[in-house]
């Protein structure tokens, strides 16, 4: 959308007219009914091809649901790097939901850190990919562990890997499969699950012989989490098996997702994504 136009949607809202009965006109052939949720999909730094990584899971999300994606990319490929939107207040102003797919693991920063998690425990939805739980990993105190919903600091070498699905009756989990072989992948040591953490999914380390929370949500003050320390690498990344299921977690974290694992009236793929 262009400054323009959303300038001129915030003014109709002001006016008191309706900017849904607006918008069907102004954004021409998109036929979806609803407004898009906007996501903040913020990006970078070590470890990850998040320069592919930041087309496929925007694209594979939007194939899915209407969600329409502004992407913050920043920190090259930096453990340390500080990603300047933090550091304006109320930077998550604007959006639906934030997705976090970002690696700087150096930040030790816990003013820093407040003002990453703070929006959430303000009722923003949050997802969280992979290397987002081991950002601020050097971290001492437990804040952002917290917020994430598990503690992790380390994974095993690569490995082949069996997803087993622990809650199938739940909205998120109900078309993953019972069991979800990858090839050679990262799996996170999960030292903790916190407290209204649900795990939605488990799989088994070979190095520690134990097995590990992959999938789960939780609420952080107001604010739905959803995460997974799954995948490092696109072609896994890139499966419809996981597409479906980073996509039915962000819709829950915004509340789309209705009991079936369906996307709410209007958040199913825009006219404009599927074409
Ligand atoms: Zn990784």
């Amino acid at each position: 959308m262009t400054h323009k136009l959303r300038k001129l949607l915030l003014t109709a809202c002001a006016l008191g007219l309706s900017a849904l009965a607006l918008a069907p006109a102004l954004r021409g052939a998109d036929k979806a009914a609803d407004k898009p949720l906007r996501a903040l999909y913020i990006t970078g730094g070590c470890c990850h091809d998040y320069n592919n990584q930041k087309v496929i899971i925007p694209k594979g999300v939007s194939a899915r649901a209407n969600v329409e994606w502004t992407i913050v990319q920043e920190g090259g490929t930096s453990t340390n790097h500080r990603i300047s939107i933090y550091e304006k207040d109320d930077w998550a102003d604007g959006y639906d939901l934030v997705v976090h797919n970002e690696c700087f693991s150096a930040v030790n920063d816990p003013a820093f850190v407040e003002r990453v998690i703070a929006p959430t425990r303000k009722g923003k939805p949050t997802v969280l990919i992979h290397c987002a739980m081991h950002t601020f990993s050097s971290m001492k105190t437990d804040e952002y562990r917290e917020f994430i919903g598990v503690t992790t600091r380390r994974h095993g070498p690569q490995q082949p890997l069996e997803v087993k699905n622990l809650e199938p009756k739940n909205p998120i989990m109900k078309t993953f499969p019972e069991v979800w072989k990858t090839g050679n992948e990262e799996l996170y040591a999960i030292e903790k699950v916190w407290p209204g953490t649900t795990s939605l999914a488990q799989a088994y380390a070979l190095d520690n012989k134990r097995d590990h929370t992959v999938i789960w949500s939780h609420t952080y003050g107001k604010g739905r989490v959803f995460g997974t320390t799954l995948t490092h690498n696109n072609a896994h990344m890139q499966d419809p098996v996981y597409l479906d299921m980073l996509t039915r977690g962000l819709l829950w974290a915004c509340d789309k997702l209705d009991d079936e694992g369906n996307p709410k009236p209007g958040y199913g793929p825009s006219a404009a994504a599927a074409e």
